[in-house]
Order: structure tokens, then C-alpha cells, then sequence
């Protein structure tokens, strides 16, 4: 008799319950008890909360949530929480920060908190026309938005502004609707999702034609968070140091290639606090790699000059559609602890705090590029990681990590031999 064929088409899956799920996913793919047990296990995150967040949930994945010290923003100390699978992220930003704590640390600023929900019409024989016939109806506009959304508007929040773009395109003239909203401490995909949606209708009356998107656009370019520091020569270990990081960063701003690795370790930096908070890691790396490419090419989301004093200042400019409320945020525990180890009362703050962390992370990772190289401040975390695949467990681990290090090859290969010699 033949086994039947393993099928993936489940009815009724997302009716289960995370353990029913586990125990289906089990038998598809052959896990083991230890395994179940494993994933069974959800840690500080409640089963019934996990199973609202997302969908046909099994599981929890625990990252672990370090804290980034020595961190001044506008005359305030603070301790950044910052969750991330990958080492030297935290020491990164803890070590920038001390070198440029007695200069005065990160002094941040904001562009506002308003998003953008775009509404795409198509098919319009007079684009032209139809823009202004839009831009007309502002009033009755805001009324539409706003009135989507009343505990926004109550907070100081709501419909700000409309914009019409016409967009050449492959399939001809599109007629793009942008709805500026103030969406106050929320990251406010929903609430500008809503009003794009309610409106919609009223433009085909009002130019024909037919709407197709209506949803929020990424490239928050209205809600750029910026934050800026400068290192004195002194603290960072002279004018050559100085001098490389300047250099780093022209390479970055100069080829597209460079620019990506540069961004992707501002990105290290920042997306490890948006997700501490429960924030969409991914809304805010899009708009950020969006706006590193608004001039046409992509650069880099950080500038890196010479004072007139010949230190080094640091800038960095990007788009954070952050919130304090709305999706987990309020809702995943740790990042409602999260938001209180910050302190901080306002997205707006949160956002700046944010930038800061990006500017730092930038810093140490073009200082240690233009000096030593990175492979050398990896390498004792990596070290350990390496060694923790080979087996060794508690106090091996350092042991065996000071090992590799030593002999400058951390490799499995070599760990589980070296292993095996420290076990006698
Ligand atoms: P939300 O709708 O859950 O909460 C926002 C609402 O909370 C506001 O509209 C307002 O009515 C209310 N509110 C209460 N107090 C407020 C305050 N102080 N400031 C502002 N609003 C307050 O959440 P959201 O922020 O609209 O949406 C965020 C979620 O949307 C995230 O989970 C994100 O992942 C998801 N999302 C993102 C995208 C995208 O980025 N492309 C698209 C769709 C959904």
C-alpha cells in the first residue's frame, strides 16, 4: 500500500488552535518531540495574543532585546532598547555614543508627523483638467477624511492637504491623488488606508475614469526624522580617523554598491529599535531606502564633514513612520516595556531617538571600516557564535571563543576541534 502524498491545501487551518497547527506542521515535516516542545513554547509572548497578531500562528521567535548606554539626545540621557539577531549592533551604537557624549551628544529634530495615502485613477481622457477639477473640492476633501477618523482629529490630528499628481506611465496618464494627513503618535497606515478608500469614489465622479490603489505611500518624505553630532578629533583618535570616515562616506555617496552596505548599517541601528517598540520594521526600511534614492541614484542616508574646528560632524536625514499606538505597539508587552525603558511621550520624540541611533550606528561602522577594519570588532561576538555551533556550551563558550580568536580562524570546523581539546 502506498503512504499518502503529503498535501499543504488545509481546510480550516487558521480555525485551530497554535498547538492543533504545531501538531499538524509536526507530522507534514517530521519534527521531533524536542522540536515540538521547542516551538510549543511562546515565552513571554501569550498564546492568545500571538495567535491575533498574525495569521495560522504556530509559534513565537525570540530575538534577543539589548540595550544601547552612553546615548544623550537633546541634553537627555537615555537607555535605547534594541532587539536584533546580529552582534556588534549594540556595542556599535553604546561606543559611538560615549565618543561623542562630552561633545553633547545627538541633537535631533523632525519635519513633522504627516503621512501620505495616495489614490491612483486611470482611464481619464482630460488629466489636466481633472487635477484641478480636484484640487477644488479641498474642503469637501477634508471633510471626507477627517471624518473617517474623529479620535485622530480630536488629538490635533487629521487632513492637512491635497496634492494631484499626473503620472506618465506605460498604460498611459494616471491621475495621483495624495492625501496629507496628520496621523499624529500613530505610524498611520490604517487611518490614511481608510480615507484613501472612502474618498475614492468621489473622484471617478468627479473625473471619470477608474480608481485602482488607494493606500498609503512608504516614502514618508513628510515625516523626516534628522539627527546630528559631532565627534571631536580628539575623542575619535585623531585627523586620519576623521579623515577615513569622511572618505567611507564619499565612497558611499559616490556608488550605489558601497551605498547599500552603508545604509544596510545605519538600517542595523534603526530597525533594531523600531522592532524593540513593536513598530513595522518594514515601513520604515522602505521609506528609508526610497528616500536614499530621491535624487535619482541611490546614496547615503547619512553625511559625513569638517567642522570649522576640524572635528567631525555627523548628519542623518530619513523618512520614520513610527507611532506609539496602532499595530503592536501597544499591544506585544515587550515593546510596551520597551517604549517605557525610552520614556519617551510622543512618536515625534521616539522618531528622533531613532535617527540618533542610526547616525551612531553609521559611526562606528565607518570608523572601524576606515581603521581596523570590522572584522576585528566582530569578531570576539562572532567568535562566540561560532563556537556555540560546535557544541560548547556555558562556561566553554568564552573559553573557546578566546581560542579562535587567538588563532585568528573562526571556523566550525576548527571550534569543534578545539573543542574536543579543551574537553580533553
Ligand atoms: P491603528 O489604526 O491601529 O491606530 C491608529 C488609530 O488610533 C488612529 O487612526 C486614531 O484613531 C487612534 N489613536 C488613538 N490615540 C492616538 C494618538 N495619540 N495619535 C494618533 N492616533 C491615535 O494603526 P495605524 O498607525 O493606523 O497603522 C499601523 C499598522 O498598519 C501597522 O501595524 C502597520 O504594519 C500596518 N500597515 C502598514 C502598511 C504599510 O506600511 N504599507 C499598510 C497597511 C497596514
Amino acid at each position: 500500500m502506498s503512504t499518502p502524498e503529503k498535501t499543504s491545501r488545509v481546510s480550516g487551518f487558521h480555525k485551530k488552535s497554535p498547538r492543533e497547527r504545531l501538531d499538524f506542521v509536526a507530522g507534514f515535516s517530521g519534527l521531533d518531540e524536542d522540536e515540538v516542545g521547542h516551538l510549543a513554547n511562546m515565552g513571554n509572548l501569550d498564546p492568545h495574543l500571538a495567535d491575533h497578531l498574525i495569521e495560522n500562528v504556530i509559534a513565537t521567535m525570540n530575538v534577543p532585546v539589548g540595550v544601547a548606554t552612553n546615548m544623550r539626545v537633546d541634553g537627555e540621557d537615555i537607555l535605547v532598547p534594541m532587539a536584533t539577531e546580529e552582534s556588534s549592533v549594540v556595542a556599535a551604537v553604546c561606543n559611538a555614543a560615549r565618543q561623542c557624549y562630552d561633545s553633547g551628544g545627538f541633537v535631533t529634530s523632525m519635519s513633522g508627523t504627516l503621512m501620505i495615502a495616495q489614490v491612483q485613477l486611470v482611464g481619464v481622457s482630460d488629466p489636466v483638467h481633472a487635477r484641478i477639477r480636484i484640487l477644488e473640492r479641498r474642503e469637501e476633501i477634508k471633510a471626507v477624511c477627517d471624518a473617517c477618523d474623529p479620535v485622530l482629529v480630536k488629538l490635533g490630528g487629521g487632513f492637512r492637504d491635497v496634492e494631484v499628481r499626473i503620472i506618465e506611465s506605460a498604460g498611459g496618464p494616471m491621475v495621483v491623488t495624495h492625501l496629507i494627513v496628520d496621523t499624529r503618535d500613530a505610524m498611520g497606515a490604517n487611518a490614511v488606508n481608510s480615507m484613501a478608500e472612502k474618498l475614492a469614489p468621489q473622484i471617478e465622479v468627479w473625473c471619470g475614469g477608474r480608481v485602482y490603489l488607494r493606500i498609503l505611500s512608504n516614502l514618508a518624505d513628510r515625516r523626516l526624522a534628522r539627527a546630528r553630532a559631532v565627534w571631536t578629533c580628539d575623542a575619535i583618535g585623531g585627523a586620519a580617523v576623521r579623515d577615513g570616515i569622511i572618505s567611507a562616506f564619499q565612497f558611499a555617496a559616490a556608488d550605489p554598491y558601497r551605498a547599500a552596505t552603508h545604509n544596510k548599517g545605519v538600517m542595523n541601528g534603526i530597525s533594531a529599535v523600531v522592532l524593540a517598540t513593536g513598530n513595522d520594521t518594514r515601513a520604515v526600511e522602505a521609506g528609508a531606502h526610497a528616500y536614499a534614492a530621491r535624487r535619482g541614484a541611490y546614496g547615503s542616508l547619512t553625511d559625513w564633514e569638517v567642522t570649522a574646528e576640524g572635528d567631525l560632524a555627523g548628519t542623518i536625514e530619513l523618512p520614520m513612520a513610527v507611532g506609539l499606538i496602532g499595530g503592536a505597539t501597544k499591544l506585544h508587552p515587550t515593546a510596551r516595556a520597551c517604549l517605557r525603558i525610552l520614556g519617551v511621550a510622543s512618536a515625534d520624540r521616539l522618531s528622533r531617538i531613532i535617527a540618533a541611533v542610526g547616525l551612531a550606528q553609521n559611526f562606528s561602522a565607518l570608523k572601524a571600516l576606515a581603521t581596523t577594519g570590522i572584522q576585528k570588532g566582530h569578531m570576539s561576538l562572532h567568535a562566540q557564535n561560532i563556537a556555540m555551533m560546535a557544541g560548547a556550551v556555558g562556561d566553554e563558550v568564552a573559553a573557546l571563543a578566546s581560542v579562535l580568536v587567538g588563532l585568528g580562524t573562526v571556523r566550525v570546523d576548527v571550534a569543534e576541534i578545539e573543542l574536543r581539546k579543551l574537553r580533553g
